[in-house]
């Protein structure tokens, strides 16, 4: 620095010397002009380096000056902010002790290399506070040169991003996690599993994938709120999670639906041995009030890469169809995947496909089936029954396409086609029996869509005023657990315009009396598993039961599939009045019915 050499040269502005005679006098005033135009050139220096001063003082970066040899000679008082070590602490000593814990010796020593090479470095480093904590910082390292080039030491500038980096991770973390259960969410498990199967397949192992299903938690959402619902989620997170054990990737897909990956190094039939002895189940206390213990259990199904399936979709596809096996099969269970099992999935598929088209097309068909009294021998309403003859699957049971239609996506469309056709159909029945009554099948995957009342009810006024007292909505008896509050309103809705209600497949749920009794309900329809037994003394007295409790809760009954005159004697001697069967009448086109007038007894 040349801060205090004097200049060689004088300055144009000096005053003649002075005469011999007060040379001592001269002398003295020489030497104090001289010192004088030394400060003065001081103070101008002083002056020009302030501006960096102030800027290092007051820079909100981090900045330490080292020598050529690392030795830290300066630090600013962002430096000591950041950092924690008062500048007294770090001058002296060696700039390394910044980064010694933190940065790995292959970064320090590319970050040597670039200094060498290019005069400068700038990236991401971590550096350590004197009490040890790791900040993250955008850091720039310059060597500095004096006017020759000669390296004088160098400058670094730090600017602390460590809450930026926290924000970014926590966006990262929030991309990739679902919300209510930290768990991996769908896109975050995707990746996972892709990488595992890549490894899975490097090393000859296998893996296995489950698709598991909290069992009625739509029911458990609904009626208890979705507050304890979330806390059931994250319960069967945990549960899920400990049952799964650590090897384990799990993730919510969607709502309830669960997904899990597990590498097995054992034998795959080991392996579906040991998953078939699993009976997922936990129980969750509810702090309420009021105090609620609730059992959660779980529906599982089960692939094996590279047995069952070999890619991802694929293997997805796999473990579903294990799952709607596991549910057929009656649920809390886990269900390994088999041949037979894929085979009825691509039989699903290929409905579920078929259906879609026909309804898009309007192929399918409805068959009426009578209501008859038994005394008078007057049909009092028709079932409307959907029937399908698809070009290539031929004749399809309704038992089997409702179900898909049900499972998937095309139980709206499907009953806005009956709802529709009967309408169309309803004014040709009225012409022959002014008082009869149609009845709509309506499943509560229908019933639960927003859409469902409001299309059902603006379709009925369209219709005209009186036609919702020629309708019935049969709902059956295992959707009648499902039956949330604002579902029963809405049925209570449409029986205030003049439909009735009626609860179908009575005996195969699981209706308590009363649930029986809170519903708003106009009629039972007594099953035919339960029917075809009317000779057996038991269940005569069962039935018996049912009609007395029927009578004294106001609902009509109607007896199913009534197919022998033995039959119907027994129901008769019961009390029975009106049955629906192919012994009183077949379902048939409408054509059947409006044509040739029935005969009352088929
Ligand atoms: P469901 O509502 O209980 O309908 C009565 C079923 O019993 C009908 O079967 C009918 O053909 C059959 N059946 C009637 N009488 C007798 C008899 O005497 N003996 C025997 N063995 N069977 C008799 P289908 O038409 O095959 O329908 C089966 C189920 O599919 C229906 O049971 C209903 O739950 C469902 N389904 C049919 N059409 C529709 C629809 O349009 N929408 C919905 N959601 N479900 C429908
Ligand atoms: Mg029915
Ligand atoms: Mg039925």
């Amino acid at each position: 620095m040349s801060a205090n050499t004097p200049s060689a040269q004088q300055p144009p502005d000096l005053p003649e010397p002075a005469p011999r005679g007060a040379a001592v006098a001269a002398d003295v005033s020489d030497a104090g002009l001289r010192l004088q135009r030394a400060l003065d050139q001081q103070r101008r220096l002083m002056s020009q380096l302030r501006p960096a001063q102030l800027a290092m003082q007051n820079a909100l970066e981090g900045i330490l000056v080292t020598d050529n040899d690392g030795v830290v000679t300066d630090v600013n008082p962002a430096f000591e902010r950041m950092t924690g070590f008062l500048r007294s602490e770090i001058v002296g000593q060696n700039a390394g002790q910044l980064y010694r814990w933190v940065e790995t010796p292959e970064i320090q020593g590319e970050i040597v290399q670039h200094l060498m090479r290019r005069g400068f470095w700038r990236g991401a480093a971590t550096f350590a506070s004197k009490t040890g904590e790791r900040h993250d910082s955008l850091t720039s390292i310059s060597i500095m040169r004096d006017e020759t080039g000669a390296p004088q030491g160098r400058v670094v500038v730090f600017a602390d991003i460590t809450e930026l980096r926290q924000t970014q991770r926590l966006l990262e973390k929030t991309a990739t996690t679902d919300r209510l259960t930290g768990l991996p969410n769908a896109l975050k498990f995707d990746q996972l599993l892709e990488q595992a199967l890549q490894t899975a397949a490097h090393q000859g192992h296998r893996l296995a994938v489950f698709f598991v299903d909290v069992d009625h938690f739509k029911s458990i959402n609904d009626t208890l709120g979705h507050h304890v619902g979330d806390e059931v989620l994250r319960e069967a997170a945990r549960t899920m999670g400990d049952w799964l054990g650590e090897q384990a990737v799990l993730c919510r897909r969607s709502g309830d639906e669960f997904l899990a990956f597990h590498p097995v190094t054992q034998s795959a039939s080991e392996y579906r041995a040991l998953v078939r002895t699993f009976t997922p189940e936990s129980q969750i206390d509810l702090a309420g009030p009021p105090a609620t213990r609730i059992t959660l259990q779980f529906s599982a199904g089960v692939a094996l890469f590279p047995d069952d399936a070999q890619d991802q979709e694929s293997l997805f596809r796999a473990a579903d169809g294990a799952l709607y096996a596991a549910k057929a099969r009656g649920r809390r269970c886990v269900e390994p995947f088999t041949p037979s099992i894929g085979a009825q999935t691509a039989r699903r598929m290929l409905v579920e496909r078929r259906l879609a088209l026909a309804l898009k097309e309007g192929s399918l068909r409805l068959a009426y089936q009578p209501q008859v009294d038994i005394h008078t021998q007057d049909i009092l309403a028709f079932e409307a029954l959907c029937r399908w003859h698809d070009e290539e699957l031929g004749e399809v049971s309704p038992a089997e396409f409702v179900a898909v239609a049900l499972d998937g996506t095309l139980a709206p469309p499907l009953g806005r086609f009956v709802l529709a056709q009967v309408l169309r159909d309803l004014p040709a029945l009225r012409a022959q029996w002014p008082h009869i009554r149609v009845a709509l099948n309506a499943s509560i995957q229908e019933m639960s869509h927003p859409d469902y009342f409001r299309h059902m009810t603006a379709s009925i006024l369209q219709a005209g005023p009186d036609t919702a007292q020629h309708l019935e909505i049969e709902v059956t008896e295992d959707a009648l657990g499902q039956i949330t509050p604002a579902l029963q309103s809405q049925l209570q809705a449409l029986r205030d315009l003049g439909c009735q209600v009626s609860m179908d497949d009575f005996g195969t749920g699981h209706s308590s009396l009363s649930r029986l009794h809170q519903l708003p309900l106009d009629k039972i329809k007594i099953d035919q598993s339960f029917v075809r037994q009317a000779q057996d003394a038991r269940v005569q007295s069962i039935l018996k039961a049912v009609i007395d409790m029927c009578s004294a809760l106001g609902h009509e009954v109607i007896f199913e599939g009534v197919e022998t005159e033995a039959t119907l004697e027994r129901l008769v001697a019961l009390g029975a009045r009106v049955v629906q069967g192919y012994i009183v009448g077949r379902p048939e086109p409408l054509s059947h019915w409006v044509n040739e007038p029935p005969k009352n007894r088929a």
